[in-house]
């Protein structure tokens, strides 16, 4: 009979020291703290990361959580500032604006959902903004932030938040966390990979110094070139260019000048967008673009021309491809990061399907051998995860009503049956999607069908039961409960001064 601790996974090689090998590699050694299992994570100073991924989701607090991290420590050491939403601009028609919270809108006010009230209110121009009647949106709009009581008094009060920080200080924060759980950084370039001809397992990896180092279980963190999964493996990789076709960036943080809200924003701009993420010390800024309708030169040109204080560094260019691999875990290898598959910064996802890919490996975690059945169902969650934010990141490119050649195109090109029967319910009966898990829940999809003006035909025939009067009235309350609560809120600024001057010492 086998001894199963033969058989169990003692070396874990990660490889890549960014965001996605540093969170690995701290969720790793909390997780296995107590077993024989060695943690090692090679990077290299040499190649760097990819050195942006400052805005994340509302799901990082349940990572947070897990590791037992401190979010007020946190704060204070990356620089961060609260997000309690995304606002769009100018992505219906120019001049639109919309914010998408982490929240919910209205409160259950009849045997409908709200939103169905209040499309029957605004067909007869009777409804206010649709995001008047979000707490979130509202307190984003005014600057003004607490921390979301434990026990609401109303639905209202039912919102999260997630951060904006630099990448790099989170990097580096986990770097400590983790070395302190015991993972082993070694600093050096892996040029040689090493794979049992039979099984096509990794056995080793070999760096520039001769060195080499043999594991078990191997991460492939290493950005979009895929060392492990793609150049070793050849696992090969789905191009969703088509759908999402945005392929270029240029990046460059600014100075601060003016208020810092509580939110990122994503400004449309002729054959792409502009990012703007507001951190403690300075804004990060960004123009994603499809090069096939802009050169690179005018792309850098809009950036520098919409940032809203002095640059205090060169633009940087990126370079992507839309999609995934088509395994993210292939025999002892899994991918995590951009080295599994990168689906553009729009609604800033990549942190949050790193942390799914960490945790979907921690609870399928394998042995040696790495069972087929383990992997198959591994890849058949992440597939799943990829598929959903595919189809909620096209909803903003197809709903839009621009008319310059690439946003017509976004609107002509032929959608996934996925996306296109989403959006019919919602035309014909303000159907919305509801996921059993997962990002992007109905809240999320109102906010932007609604936000790019995509208005039913009709609404749930309850909605109509309750008096016109009595409905008004109802609205009303609702704008008015939310005014009072986001009054009483404090300004989003005074608590991040109140985290560093515990935790640093000193003011942003
Ligand atoms: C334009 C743009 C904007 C983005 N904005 C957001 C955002 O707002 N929110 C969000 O969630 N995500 C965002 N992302 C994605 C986010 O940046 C990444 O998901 C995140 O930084 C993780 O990257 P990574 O760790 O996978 O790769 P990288 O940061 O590229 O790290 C790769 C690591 O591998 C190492 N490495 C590579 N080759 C070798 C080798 N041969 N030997 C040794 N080490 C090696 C490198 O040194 C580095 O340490 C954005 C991405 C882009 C391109």
């Amino acid at each position: 009979m086998n001894d199963r601790s033969d058989q169990a996974v003692r070396e874990i090689v990660i490889v890549g020291g960014g965001t996605a090998g540093w969170m690995t590699a701290a969720a790793l050694s909390q997780k296995l703290a107590g077993t024989d299992t060695k943690i090692r994570l090679i990077e290299s100073a040499e190649i760097g990361t990819v050195g942006v991924g400052e805005a994340t989701l509302p799901q990082i607090r349940e990572f947070n959580r897990l590791l037992d991290i401190d979010e007020a420590e946190l704060m204070a050491r990356t620089s961060a500032t609260i997000k309690l939403g995304i606002e769009f601009r100018d992505w219906g028609r120019a001049g639109d604006h919309y914010i998408h919270p982490f929240g919910v809108h209205g409160e259950p006010i009849g045997p409908a959902d709200f939103h169905h009230y209040w499309i029957r209110q605004n067909a007869v121009g009777q409804a206010e903004d649709f995001g008047s009647y979000c707490l979130p949106i509202v307190a984003a709009r005014e600057g003004r932030f607490d921390t979301p009581p434990a026990s609401p008094v109303s639905p209202l009060q039912d919102y999260t938040y997630a951060f904006q920080f630099d990448a790099s200080l989170y990097a580096a924060f986990l770097a400590d966390y983790a070395g302190a759980r015991g993972t082993k950084r070694i600093e050096g370039k892996v040029v040689a990979v090493d794979s049992d001809g039979e099984s096509g397992f990794i056995r080793s990896v070999t760096l520039a110094s001769g060195q080499g180092i043999e594991g078990d279980l191997f991460i492939d963190c290493s950005g979009f070139r895929g060392l492990l999964i793609e150049q070793e493996m050849e696992t090969g990789f789905a191009d969703w260019s088509e759908w999402l076709p945005c392929n270029r960036a240029f990046a460059v943080p600014c100075a601060i000048s003016g208020r810092v809200g509580p939110y990122t924003r994503a400004t449309a701009r002729s054959a792409g967008w502009q990012w703007r993420i507001p951190l403690q010390h300075r804004i990060g800024n960004g123009h994603v673009y499809c090069n096939r309708y802009i050169s690179d030169q005018d792309a850098v040109d809009v950036l520098m021309a919409n940032l809203e204080g002095e640059p205090v560094a060169d633009p940087k260019q990126l370079f992507f491809t839309t999609g995934k691999r088509n395994r993210l875990w292939n025999r002892n290898c899994v991918a995590i990061g951009l080295s599994g598959g990168f689906l553009e910064p729009l609604e800033s996802t990549s942190i949050d399907l790193i942390q799914s890919g960490i945790l979907n490996l921690i609870a399928l975690f394998p042995d040696k051998h790495c069972a087929s059945s383990d992997v198959d169902e591994y890849n058949r969650l992440m597939d799943l995860e990829y598929d959903r934010i595919r189809d909620f990141l096209m909803l903003h490119y197809v709903l839009n009503q621009r008319d310059e050649p690439f946003w017509q195109d976004m609107r002509e090109m032929k959608w996934p049956d996925s996306l296109r029967d989403k959006i019919e319910a919602f035309k014909r009966r303000a159907l919305v999607p509801h996921y059993d898990h997962g990002l992007f829940q109905p809240a999320s999809w109102l906010s932007v069908f609604l936000g790019q003006n995509l208005l039913p035909e009709s609404w749930d025939p309850r909605a109509d039961a309750m008096g016109a009067g009595d409905l008004a009235v109802r609205l009303s309350d609702i704008r008015a409960m939310i005014a009072s609560d986001v009054d009483r809120m404090s300004e989003h600024l005074a608590l991040i001064e109140q985290y560093r001057a515990t935790y640093i010492g000193g003011s942003a």
